[in-house]
């Protein structure tokens, strides 16, 4: 102990507005805010609506609603990332500038004729008459982190991803560039959030070092699957959640995140049922592979 008081927690929810909240995205929203809240920390929802073709309109106040109907609520206000475009502009310059992120004129054929999969080196000419996608340089290494959940995860970048996109063609600043500004911005401690997104975060880790950012710890949840195996996507209207009877999606979910249930059945109502559950909330116990879920329906 030096007698200084540890960095507060702030953990965050990030959804993008593509269409209601699945029983995935509970999972998600329910495991950040128990494991802020058992650090007795912050817990924000921040709306990630950068990429207009694919919001649904309405989506994102829907979102903030069924949130609030399962006793989620930010502690702060929410960060809408289209009006953070300035603060995604500076970071890109930073990279332009320090010879980071460069101009590509590639179009999908120039990439699938030349690196095959991945970005490697410009085979298209510069255009004038045309934009340019920007795209960091990924050097030839191996980036790994210590998940705290999953333990540690290794990404070789250059063969597995390439140089990435962190804006694209049609002007949209990318979800990769935009989450690390974002959770940098908003001092967040640890990362919690869906097994989906664990191969993104090597490629995070490296936009926070080249922008001198610091890197939060992560926790990566275990995917909820349809009862045919497959990950539940918000476009396909996969298991919706019911905002207007929370209890049996909220049991539900708490028992996927391995809380003992039983334990947990005198609590009526969804705040109630979340207090209770951060007094048992044992990351331990959270299981470490996907599941298929179990819907139980009425009062469970
Ligand atoms: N916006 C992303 C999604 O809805 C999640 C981003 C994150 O948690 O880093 O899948």
């Amino acid at each position: 102990m030096n007698g200084r008081p540890a960095p507060a927690y702030r953990g965050r929810f990030a959804p993008s507005p593509t269409g209601a909240l699945h029983f995935g995205s509970l999972v998600a929203a329910i495991g950040s805010w128990l494991r802020a809240r058992s650090r007795s920390g912050s817990w924000i929802i921040r709306i990630e609506d950068l990429d207009p073709p694919r919001e649904v309109a309405g989506a994102a106040q829907q979102q903030i609603e069924t949130l609030a109907a399962f006793g989620l609520v930010s502690d702060e206000p929410i960060l809408w990332q289209h009006q953070r475009h300035d603060a995604y502009a500076a970071a890109l310059r930073q990279l332009v500038d320090a010879g980071h992120a460069f101009p590509c004129w590639c179009s999908r054929s120039d990439l699938q004729r030349s690196a095959g999969l991945h970005h490697s080196p410009c085979v298209a000419a510069p255009a004038q008459d045309r934009a340019p996608a920007w795209r960091l340089r990924v050097p030839d290494l191996t980036l790994g982190f210590d998940d705290r959940l999953l333990g540690r995860y290794e990404q070789p970048l250059a063969t597995e991803v390439g140089d990435f996109v962190v804006r694209r063609v049609e002007g949209y600043y990318a979800y990769q560039l935009a989450v690390v500004v974002d959770d940098a911005a908003q001092g967040i401690s640890e990362v919690v959030r869906g097994a989906d997104l664990l191969d993104s975060t090597p490629r995070q880790i490296l936009l926070q070092q080249r922008l001198g950012l610091p890197t939060p710890a992560y926790l990566h949840l275990p995917l909820a699957l349809d009862a045919a195996g497959r990950k539940l996507s918000k476009q396909d209207q996969a298991l919706p959640i019911d905002a207007t009877d929370p209890l049996p999606a909220l049991r539900a979910a708490l028992e996927f995140l391995g809380l003992p249930i039983a334990r947990l059945s005198h609590a009526a109502s969804p705040p109630a049922l979340l207090a209770a559950a951060v007094e048992v909330f044992d990351v331990a116990a959270i299981p470490h592979t996907a599941s298929i879920v179990r819907m139980r329906h009425g009062s469970a």
